[in-house]
Formats: structure tokens, C-alpha cells, sequence
């Protein structure tokens, strides 16, 4: 059997909300503890350039997560390098087990557990990813000055960062599965007046093709779903959005969440459906997915879980 062990602050999640969280908990003398999952860091660690950080002109992902981690250390959060496993949010203290054995009791807990994109599965995918192959026109658009692109999806992701990509690109090229778009009609209209764009309808993605040295991407190869017809679409940035998968498996069937899992918070408000659990960051954001929100919305739930844990004092 391994140890209980009890904190007024518990944080699963160490990407931006998380350490957020863990900065503000940390300075209110919660002394917080975190619990950093698998990925430390969370995702931009699998990224290069971050450049719309703000005071940072251009800082590398994973180096920022360094620091972040650093933060919050400095300032007095425990840091625990280990996995949650479940969690129990059916009475408080709220109950977390971990890989390791360790069981956790928390007053208050900040769940701050991400999002993950969608991935085709393909090998060349995998391959090219940072390389041309990329989740986030926001993050990477900007290196495709002048360049063509291709981008994969047919919801509103995939509109959005087409309509995105036209402010750098030469031409787009969307490549659906389907002969209809499963988007917003709005957005719709303002994709197909752009005149920078090309839609291929019916076709999936066979594979992406590219140079190894230096590693880049030269094109993508595309499938016609009917015919079988393969068209050969050159691009130098391939971006897939096809969805993302917020990280919400420890709470689903006991948090409210909507639009396939994010974690459902109270407007203008961390606050979910269990006074005393906050959530915050990718978990509950469909729409902006940013290190930037996702680190207010950290800052936010660290907030509000002081003020929650003083009201239970006072009671
Ligand atoms: P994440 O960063 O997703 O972190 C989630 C954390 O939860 C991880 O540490 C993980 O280990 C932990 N976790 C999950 N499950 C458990 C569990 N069961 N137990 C314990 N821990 C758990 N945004 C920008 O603003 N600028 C960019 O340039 C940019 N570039 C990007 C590039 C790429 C390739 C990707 C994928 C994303 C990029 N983003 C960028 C988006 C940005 O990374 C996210 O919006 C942000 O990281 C979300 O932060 P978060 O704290 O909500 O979660
Ligand atoms: P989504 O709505 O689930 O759409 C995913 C798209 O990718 C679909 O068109 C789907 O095709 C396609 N797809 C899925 N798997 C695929 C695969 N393996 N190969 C090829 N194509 C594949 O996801 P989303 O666009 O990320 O949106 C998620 C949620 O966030 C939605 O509720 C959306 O409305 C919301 N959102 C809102 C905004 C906004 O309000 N501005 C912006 C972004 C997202 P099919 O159509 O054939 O299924």
C-alpha cells in the first residue's frame, strides 16, 4: 500500500494553467501541490518557436515550460513527478490515487489535464511533425509566408485555420473527406469567397511526402474516395484539424462536459459542476486552445480556489 497524503491545493496538469495555477496557489500560501502527468510540461513541449508569448519575442516551447516549472517550484509549490490514475469528487476531501500508489486528499483541486490534437495515424505524419507537419495554424502559420499550404478537416477547426492560413500563405488547399463541410454556414461563406483558397472535396489523405535533409515537407498525396484517383498536392505546411481530444477521462462520468468532453465551467468562472473542483485551460476550451488563455484561466482557478478553501474555513 502506498502513503496518503493530504494538501489544501491539488493541480493535475503541468502545461501553462497548470503552472499558472501553482504561481498564484503557491503566493496565496496554499502550498499547492502538483502532479505533472506524462507529459511535464504538457504541449509545448512537442512544439519549436512559441512566438505570441507575450515578453517573449521568440522562446522555444519546451524551454518555456522549464521555466514555468522553475516558477512555481521558486514560489512553493511541491512538484510530483507521477500520473492520476482516478480521482474520486463524490465527497470532499476529494480523493486522487496515482501511479505510484500515492493517494492524494485535497481541499480543492484544479484540474488543468489539456487537450490533445487529433492525428491522422500516419507514418510520413509522424515523421514530418515540427518539420511542416503542424496542429495549429495560430502557433506556425506564420513561417508559411508566401508558401502553400494544405489543411485537413472539415469542422470548424479546419475552416478557421484555413481562413488563418490565408493571411500568410500563397494558397490554401482544404482537403475534406466529404462533399459538405460540417462547419458554421458563416464561416463557410467566408471560405469559399476567399480567393486564395482551393477546397478538394472526397479525398483523404494517403501520405505526406518531403526531403530528409534538411527535413521539410514537399506535398501531400490525396485520394479521391470514390474514384480512388490520386492527386499529388504540393505544400510546404500541412495542417491537420480534424479535432481535438480534451484530456477529460478521469472526470466524465462525474463533471458535466459538453461538445465531446471539455470540462463544462461556469461563465466567466473555473467554477464546475462540484463546488470546489476548478478547471481550467485546454481541458474546457474548445475555441481559443492558447498558452496564453490557457494560463489565465490557471491563474483564474487559483483564485477562485483560494476564496473557496477561506469560505470552508470560516464555516
Ligand atoms: P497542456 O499543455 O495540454 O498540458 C496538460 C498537462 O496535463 C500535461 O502536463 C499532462 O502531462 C497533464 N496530464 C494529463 N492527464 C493527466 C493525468 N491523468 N495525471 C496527471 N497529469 C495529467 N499555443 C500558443 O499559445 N502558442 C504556440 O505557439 C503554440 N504552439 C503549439 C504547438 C503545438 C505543436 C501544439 C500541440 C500546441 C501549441 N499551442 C500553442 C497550444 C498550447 O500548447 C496549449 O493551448 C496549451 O499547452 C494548453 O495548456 P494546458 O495547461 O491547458 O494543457
Ligand atoms: P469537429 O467538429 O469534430 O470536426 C472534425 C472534422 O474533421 C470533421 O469535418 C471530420 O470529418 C474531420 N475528420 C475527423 N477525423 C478525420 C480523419 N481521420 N480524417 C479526415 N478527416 C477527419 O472538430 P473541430 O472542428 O475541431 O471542432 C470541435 C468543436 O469545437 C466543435 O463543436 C466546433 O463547433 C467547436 N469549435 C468552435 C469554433 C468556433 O465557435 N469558432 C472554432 C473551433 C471549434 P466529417 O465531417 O466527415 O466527420
Amino acid at each position: 500500500m502506498g502513503e496518503t497524503r493530504h494538501t489544501k491545493l491539488l493541480i493535475i496538469g503541468s502545461g501553462p494553467a497548470g503552472y499558472t495555477a501553482a504561481v498564484y496557489g503557491a503566493r496565496a500560501m496554499l502550498e499547492p501541490v502538483l502532479i505533472q502527468g506524462i507529459q511535464p510540461g504538457g504541449q509545448l513541449t512537442i512544439t519549436t518557436e512559441v512566438e505570441n508569448w507575450p515578453g517573449e519575442i521568440e522562446i522555444q516551447g519546451p524551454d518555456l515550460m522549464i521555466r514555468m516549472e522553475e516558477h512555481a517550484r521558486a514560489v512553493g509549490t511541491e512538484i510530483i513527478a507521477d500520473h492520476v490514475s482516478s480521482l474520486d469528487l463524490s465527497a470532499r476531501p476529494f480523493t486522487a490515487e496515482t501511479d505510484s500508489g500515492t493517494t492524494w486528499t485535497c481541499d480543492a483541486l484544479i484540474l488543468a489535464t489539456g487537450a490533445q490534437a487529433k492525428w491522422l495515424g500516419l507514418p510520413s505524419e509522424e515523421k514530418f511533425k515540427g518539420f511542416g507537419v503542424s496542429a495549429c495554424a495560430t502557433c506556425d502559420g506564420f513561417f508559411y509566408r508566401g508558401q502553400e499550404v494544405v489543411v485537413v478537416g472539415g469542422g470548424n477547426t479546419a475552416v478557421e485555420e484555413a481562413l488563418f492560413l490565408t493571411n500568410f500563405a500563397s494558397k490554401v488547399t482544404l482537403i475534406h473527406r466529404r462533399d459538405s463541410l460540417r462547419s458554421e454556414k458563416i464561416l463557410q461563406d467566408r471560405l469559399f469567397r476567399n480567393p486564395k483558397v482551393e477546397i478538394m472535396w472526397d479525398h483523404t489523405i494517403e501520405e505526406i511526402i518531403g526531403s530528409d535533409t534538411p527535413p521539410g515537407v514537399e506535398a501531400v498525396r490525396a485520394r479521391h474516395v470514390h474514384s480512388g484517383e490520386v492527386t499529388e498536392v504540393p505544400c510546404k505546411g500541412f495542417f491537420v484539424a480534424i479535432g481535438h481530444a480534451p484530456a477529460s477521462e478521469l472526470v466524465k462520468d462525474q463533471l458535466e462536459t459538453h461538445m465531446g468532453g471539455y470540462v463544462v465551467t461556469r461563465p466567466d468562472s473555473t467554477e464546475t459542476s462540484i463546488p470546489g473542483v476548478f478547471a481550467a485551460g485546454d481541458l474546457t476550451d474548445h475555441k481559443y486552445r492558447q498558452a496564453v488563455t490557457s494560463a489565465g484561466m490557471g491563474c483564474m482557478a487559483a483564485l477562485e480556489a483560494e476564496r473557496f478553501i477561506a469560505e470552508q474555513a470560516v464555516e
